[in-house]
């Protein structure tokens, strides 16, 4: 079976994570500031907080917000549930911006729409995350105007965007939002094994994502409420979790941020050498590529000529049947049972709903041969074409 994502492991990732199981520390120690200047340095970014998942750093970036009840939250329907958990987890309300079926990133003039309307209600948003579908960035800029224009905060979901630029630059340089978060997940981009990154240039926040991400403790000196009993002493000042990163993940996080660019360029070249196996191809399109855009490539995805959910599912299985391991991302959210049963409906994102329908994910890892991408591509062109005839 050729699987839709695989990491890279070295001989070097290996050696790096023996040396760290050899010393003094496992838990979170010397690696973790190490990878985060990696990370920080790459992205040209002030601050860096490593947490056990993105999961995790959403959920701090969403409390470094301070959103809390009754806030509200809007995020991207073709996202991870991840992405909108998190503004759950802090007791706020969830919603969601249509899509742009071509690209999968959220929607800016369906954004601008539903923010006329909420300012209408009194119903806006504390804070807005998008999502940079399968590695391509959104257009942040005009995001960030729109943040500016009706006063919410920006959360970048980047979990698919490491080692991606937006208008030349590094992709978590926080340039147009409040924090941007990275996964490191193995099927990600580069991978601590589990793990995650929130990145800010606010130094208040900076200091509220490290203290969430441990049980609302500081012990800096600069932070206490009160005059310290000794040296032993440490403040709860917020109730925060244990999210922290073990040196032995930081210590493989950090060996991968020094391929990542070669990880990327990989991605890019697999990319499109798939866009050449469908130019011809009436009933496949590649996601479009935006041109201020370099897409990091987590996810290749094409879209098939027909919403019929019934040749699309067919479709995956008969490729799946063949030993090509394709995918479907994203299931719109809010269909899923548990976002129904807090009253969201089919139709609520249409856009999200047709894009879901059509889309498939392809094969797509550094490893990846270009026999394998042949038998992928000619199997996917020879499968739509006899499913068609068939539904006919
Ligand atoms: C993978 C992913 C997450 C969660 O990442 P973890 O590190 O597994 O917690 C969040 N958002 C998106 C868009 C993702 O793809």
């Amino acid at each position: 079976m050729i699987p839709y994502g695989k990491q890279v492991i070295s001989q070097q990732d290996i050696d790096a994570v023996v040396e760290v199981l050899n010393s003094p520390w496992l838990t979170q120690g010397p690696k973790v500031p190490e990878f985060e200047n990696a990370v920080t340095q790459y992205c040209q970014v002030q601050y860096g907080t490593a947490t056990n998942s993105a999961t995790s750093a959403l959920h701090v970036a969403c409390l470094a917000l301070g959103v809390t009840h009754n806030d509200i939250v809007w995020t991207s329907p073709n996202s991870f549930v991840a992405s909108s958990n998190c503004a759950l987890y802090c007791g706020a309300k969830i919603d969601f911006v249509d899509i742009d079926p071509t690209t999968g990133n959220l929607s800016v003039d369906a954004l601008k729409l539903k923010l006329a309307h909420a300012k209408q209600t009194n119903t806006l948003p504390k804070v807005l995350i998008p999502v940079h579908f399968a590695g391509q960035s959104c257009d942040m800029k005009s995001i960030s105007t729109l943040a500016q224009e009706y006063g919410f905060k920006i959360i970048e979901d980047a979990s698919h965007a490491v080692g991606g630029k937006y208008l030349d630059d590094p992709v978590g340089n926080c340039r147009y939002s409040d924090i941007c978060i990275f996964s490191f997940h193995p099927v990600k981009i580069i991978t601590s094994a589990e793990g995650g990154m929130a990145l800010t240039n606010d130094s208040a926040i900076n200091a509220k994502l490290k203290m969430y991400r441990s049980h609302g403790i500081t012990a800096e000196q600069g932070l206490l409420h009160n005059e310290a009993d000794g040296p032993w002493y440490y403040e709860q000042q917020a109730l925060g979790f244990n999210y922290r990163m073990t040196d032995l993940h930081a210590a493989l996080g950090t060996q991968q941020v020094q391929r990542l660019d070669e990880f990327v360029e990989k991605r890019n070249q697999l990319a499109q050498n798939y866009d050449q196996l469908f130019a011809q191809s009436e009933d496949i399109t590649p996601l479009r590529q935006n041109e201020d855009v370099y897409n990091a490539y987590h996810l290749y995805v094409i879209r098939i000529s027909s919403t019929n959910p019934e040749l699309h599912k067919r479709l995956v299985e008969t490729l799946r049947a063949q030993g090509i391991f394709c995918h479907v991302h994203y299931i719109p959210i809010y269909l899923q049972p548990y976002y129904q049963s807090l009253g969201f409906k089919p139709g609520h994102c249409q856009g999200a709903e047709d894009y879901y329908h059509s889309a498939v994910t392809l094969p797509l890892f550094p490893e990846l041969s270009e026999i394998d991408q042949d038998y992928v591509a000619t199997t996917l062109i020879e499968t739509l074409t006899t499913l068609k005839a068939q539904s006919q």
